[in-house]
């Protein structure tokens, strides 16, 4: 048997195919062409991570629709608090970051997130004329470092905002070829060796990029295990100077571990998944905005997004997250990486319904959607007041339900209460490795949430229609 070899030129391509999907360079096998691309993205691709397409970014909105109509005592308590590790890599001979660098950088992440994060007033274009806004969101998402304690991190206690309290996580690690850094190559053993803690924990890895790259980053709906993180520039941090040294690539990285795609993904035809960043063609470069912004969908809502964080501006032009993309993070940090808590024994929650409940407001086919994250396989739903019969009620695990015979639990339709058990077959209470302890494998899929939808059909003539569920183990 015989094995092809591929040329070195297409073994370039490859490895540069990899970096640049998201820009939809094509990739030329010609190694002037593989130089003249190498250049390109050097001067004007700030990030490595690739968005998740048509089928992420309608997960993304399910997801964030789910979680409006979930009930607040369901969710967890803002502002929350996600645990951070940071990984300073050196090479032999250097180095790793001083703790006043690490200092700022915390400091700058947690700043980005308030609505203190406010566009340069030295710029000209910092003017409500060009802006929509002239400050962020206050995003009620907060950064502490870790709790480490005999190598191991579990995500449960942080040691506050100070890089230099006892037993906090910073890891300095002296190796060559993780700090010269290839996604393609070291992002795997690096991580292998180094990752901490549970999808709760930030593990942030600062290192050397030679192609020009200045981050990448995981999503949260991902199956990452230890691959799970953030890597960016160990020189784009505060201080570092130049277009991309005012920390704002470990911000854009975080969003995308928080589940936001970049704004230009999906074009002007798709969506990145959130409902109020203006659909945009290309990632924006530089930062001139001068007296106008560029539109490139002039035929949607909005000039192009250039000054928020999940965009490719210079860092000057960076410092603004919507309230849409923190309702988005807010929902991937609950049922995706938080992942705990869920129906407590003995308690009964209802669901709240956004339309009328007496007399019903189901048009038909209109539906209502929820989510409840899982401590269990088993729940109940129980529908109340449809005398008629004219609500079904489904029930799904880890996805938005088909409303129709193949979901996982469908009601039968008639009687003044209809009910669905979602129970599924040869359940594994074991928690997945790597995941939150309270993830479960039901049907022999790991499952982070119950969705439940109800949907009517015809004229609906139900009255003080009410869902509640509850868990049957
Ligand atoms: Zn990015």
């Amino acid at each position: 048997m015989s094995h092809h070899r591929p040329t070195f030129a297409a073994i370039q391509c490859a490895f540069l195919t990899a970096i640049v999907t998201i820009s939809g360079i094509e990739c030329h096998s010609e190694h002037h062409h593989y130089i003249e691309h190498l250049r390109h993205l050097q001067s004007t691709d700030r990030c490595e991570t690739t968005d998740p397409g048509k089928a992420g970014e309608d997960a993304i909105i399910t997801a964030v629709a789910a979680f409006r109509n979930t009930p607040k005592a369901q969710r967890t308590s803002l502002p929350i608090v996600v645990p951070v590790c940071f990984h300073t890599l050196y090479a032999t001979g250097g180095a790793p970051l001083t703790d006043e660098k690490l200092q700022m950088t915390l400091d700058h992440l947690n700043q980005a997130f308030t609505a203190s994060s406010c566009c340069d007033t030295a710029q000209a274009w910092c003017t409500s004329a060009i802006v929509d806004s002239l400050c962020s969101t206050e995003t009620q998402i907060t950064f502490e470092m870790a709790e480490l304690v005999g190598g191991v991190v579990t995500g449960d206690t942080t040691v506050g905002t100070q890089v230099t309290a006892p037993n906090v996580c910073v890891i300095r690690t002296e190796n060559d070829d993780w700090f010269t850094h290839t996604k393609s190559i070291d992002e795997a053993p690096m991580k292998e060796a180094l990752h901490l803690g549970d999808r709760r924990v930030l593990n942030a890895y600062f290192v050397d990029f030679p192609n020009g790259s200045l981050g990448y980053a995981t999503f949260p709906f991902n199956e990452n295990g230890k691959l799970d993180g953030v890597v960016v520039g160990f020189d784009t941090l505060p201080g570092d100077g130049g277009r991309f040294g005012e920390g704002d690539t470990l911000v854009h990285e975080v969003g995308h571990w928080l589940g936001l795609p970049h704004t230009f993904a999906g074009g002007c035809f798709a969506s990145d998944g959130v409902l109020d960043t203006a659909k945009t063609r290309d990632p924006y470069r530089g930062c001139t905005p001068q007296l106008t912004r560029p539109d490139s969908c002039p035929t949607s809502t909005g000039a192009d997004p250039i000054f928020n964080f999940m965009d490719y501006s210079d860092d000057i032009c960076m410092y603004e997250f919507t309230a849409g993309q923190k309702e988005t993070m807010l929902a991937m940090w609950e049922f995706y990486r938080l992942g705990d808590g869920g129906i407590a024994a003995n308690e009964i929650i209802q669901l709240q319904l956004d339309v009328p409940s007496n007399p019903i407001d189901l048009f038909p086919r209109q539906k209502q959607l929820y989510m409840l994250r899982t401590n269990t396989c088993e729940v109940t739903c129980n529908l109340s007041g449809d005398k008629e019969g004219d609500v079904d009620l489904f029930m799904e695990y880890d996805q938005a339900p088909q409303f129709d015979d193949s979901d996982s639990c469908v009601s039968e339709s008639g009687g003044n209460t209809e009910s669905c058990r979602l129970k599924s077959s040869g359940v594994s209470m074991v928690p997945v490795a790597c995941r939150n302890r309270s993830r479960r494998q039901c049907n022999d899929r790991t499952v982070d949430a119950i969705y439940v939808g109800i949907q009517g059909y015809g004229i609906s003539t139900a009255q003080n229609l009410v869902v509640t569920c509850f868990r049957n183990s």
